[in-house]
């Protein structure tokens, strides 16, 4: 006798229910995608217990007729898609007919039905899957589908629900996530007797994130828009002064969509790249918009994830244009938050230093005895991402970076290696600092903020010099002259193709002016016409910066190695130097204990 037999269709609709429904969410996001589907409106959520005793999602939609109503239940029924080639070009949320027949096996649903413009509606009472009832409804236009005693008949499943809390924060996120994508409906959430959200339909997305991002969050975040023939790029992302410990608040939505895209998450920290702190992420609400042959839906049985036919072209799209808004932003005198951010840390570290005093009396720094910058914040800053929840609109970015500004002056200084690192002690191990590296990434902050706020230290030279270009650099430095003197360059014609120098940034100290002017031509000679000086200005910068560093080793003395150090948080420094090489690593002891297999 055989022993393979094909499973009753109902445990197998519970097997398919272990892959689409895992938690009350999950419910809540099947049946809102369905309302939105349905050409809806106005979706209404309503939960008890988290979700685990009772939800409801009602909507306005196109509704069903007692047959599609009946059929809706059957697994892989479904309106969305008929043929094999309607899976490569998929324009609704779903399409795999198999969340209604999921969840009404592992629950008690009700689906309350009724088409427009019909006068009576249908109402399907199911238990764990088998149809108990059906009869006519009375309500309006729309669907009301109700889902009590989730796993009542699979208690191992019930026994993994979380908390009421839990499942209830979920909900509120999902809702909040799909509000953001679907401006021109209307949403509502309530739980047990209070009402979590209720909001009105909008006309444009930029109203609806400014409703939903509590607090002056939602007023700094930049509009960006981008459009390539197939390829549509829109949304908010946030200015480098918004910064959080977690990836929270990042919003990634493809054709509408929300996904958790590696891609794309990594194209846009790639965008950010010197702008943010390592270990910190921005807020981001991204919108792409793209032929739906384009991308694969079907890869993950709860939708959240898709594939790409060319990853690549998207990648670069969504990093090259965070950056350029980026840039704007960073580069112009008027950006919203220039020169701010190092004000915030030069203050920060002036507190900082005050309430450490005792820390710098003696000959041999302590470490702070508080944990100030060894506690949990620090921690996540050098040891990198610590994935988690945050609750939507609360600021904890600027927290972490005052806590994290006094890092360089808290270490214990060791020593010296080779004349070119210093190596000191933190509370987590070895931190090895790159003192080149270091000088560069000062020398670039300085003159950033020397050009911000036109406040740069220039030197008049002791001999002018006098450099001769090609006609085409000739004429590229005559249409950037006016930038190029807010570097802190005294440049002008000397006829013809000649220029002569005759004052530089003070930074330079005795070296040639030569090299850099030619470096700085050559970088704005290669940028694209339709580009302005300030999108070349960072290279600039990193040109200059590096110009002014001496190479090569040098003996430091204790005292100057911790100037440095102090001079580092004062610059406002973050882990990473302008070439994207770090200034700084650390290698915790766990790591040596490891290596000394003491572990
Ligand atoms: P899918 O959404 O993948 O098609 P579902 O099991 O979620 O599968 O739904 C099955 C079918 O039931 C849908 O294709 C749709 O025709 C119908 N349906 C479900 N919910 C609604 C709704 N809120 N309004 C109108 N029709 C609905
Ligand atoms: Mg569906």
């Amino acid at each position: 006798m055989a022993k393979i037999k094909i499973l009753p269709e109902n445990l197998s609709n519970m097997i398919a229910a272990g892959e689409v429904v895992e938690r009350p969410v999950s419910i809540v996001k099947e049946l809102v995608e369905n309302s939105i589907d349905a050409g809806s409106d106005r979706i209404d959520v309503q939960v008890k217990d988290g979700g685990k005793r009772y939800i409801r999602v009602a909507d306005n939609g196109f509704g069903m007729s007692r047959d599609d109503a009946l059929l809706s239940l059957e697994r892989h029924a479904t309106s969305k898609i008929e043929t094999p080639s309607d899976l490569f070009g998929i324009t609704t949320m779903g399409f795999r007919g198999e969340a209604l027949a999921s969840i009404a096996s592992v629950s008690r649903l009700t689906i309350k039905t009724k088409e427009k413009g019909k006068l009576e509606g249908t109402e399907v009472f199911t238990e764990g899957g088998i149809i108990k009832n059906v009869g006519a409804a009375g309500i309006p236009a729309g669907t009301i589908v109700e889902v009590r005693d989730l796993f009542y008949n699979t208690p191992a499943r019930k026994k993994f629900l979380k908390t009421t809390n839990t499942e209830i924060g979920h909900i509120s996120d999902y809702v909040m996530r799909t509000a953001l994508a679907y401006p021109c409906i209307a949403f509502s959430l309530r739980h047990d007797k209070s009402t979590l959200c209720d909001i009105a339909a909008c006309s444009e997305p930029g109203e609806r994130v400014r409703m939903l991002l509590s607090g002056g969050d939602a007023g700094k975040l930049i509009e960006i828009f981008e459009e390539q023939r197939d390829l549509k790029l829109s949304g908010y992302i946030s200015p480098p002064s918004i910064q959080r410990s977690t990836a929270s608040g990042i919003y990634i939505y493809v054709n509408g969509r929300f996904v958790r895209d590696k891609v794309i998450r990594h194209a846009l920290l790639q965008g950010y790249g010197n702008f943010i702190m390592k270990g910190k992420y921005p807020l981001v609400m991204l919108f792409v918009e793209i032929d739906p042959s384009e991308v694969d839906v079907n890869v993950h049985p709860a939708k959240s994830e898709v594939r790409f036919r060319d990853a690549r072209k998207i990648h670069d799209l969504v990093s090259a244009s965070i950056e350029r808004s980026l840039r704007k932003l960073e580069w112009l005198p008027t950006g919203a938050d220039s020169g701010g951010q190092t004000e915030r840390i030069k203050a920060a570290a002036a507190g900082f230093l005050r309430k450490n005093e005792k820390f710098h009396a003696g000959n041999e720094p302590a470490l702070a005895e508080d944990g100030l910058f060894y506690g949990k914040d620090i921690k996540t800053v050098v040891s990198g991402h610590t994935e988690g929840r945050e609750v939507p609109g609360v600021k904890r970015g600027e927290e972490d970076f005052k806590a994290f500004c006094g890092y360089f002056s808290s270490l214990k200084v060791i020593g010296q290696l080779d004349e070119m690192y210093i190596l000191c002690e933190s509370r987590n191990g070895l931190v090895v600092i790159d003192q080149h590296a270091a000088y560069e990434r000062m020398a670039f902050e300085e003159l950033k903020s020397g050009y911000e706020k036109r406040s740069f230290k220039t030197q008049d030279l002791l001999i002018p010099e006098t450099v001769e270009f090609s006609p085409g650099e000739a004429s590229t430095l005559e249409e950037n002259i006016e930038e190029i003197k807010r570097l802190g360059f005294d440049i002008e014609n000397f006829g013809g193709r000649s220029f002569v120098v005759k004052a530089a940034p003070s930074i330079l100290g005795a070296r040639s002016v030569r090299g850099i002017i030619v470096d700085i031509v050559s970088e704005l000679v290669e940028l694209p016409s339709s580009r302005r000086f300030e999108d070349a200005l960072e290279d600039i910068l990193k040109r200059i910066a590096c110009h002014s560093v001496i190479r090569g080793r040098r003996a430091m003395s204790f005292a100057e190695m911790k100037d440095l150090l102090e001079r580092m948080d004062l610059s406002g420094i973050v882990p990473h130097c302008p070439h994207g090489r770090p200034s700084n690593i650390e290698i915790p002891l766990t790591e040596l204990e490891k290596r000394f297999e003491r572990t």
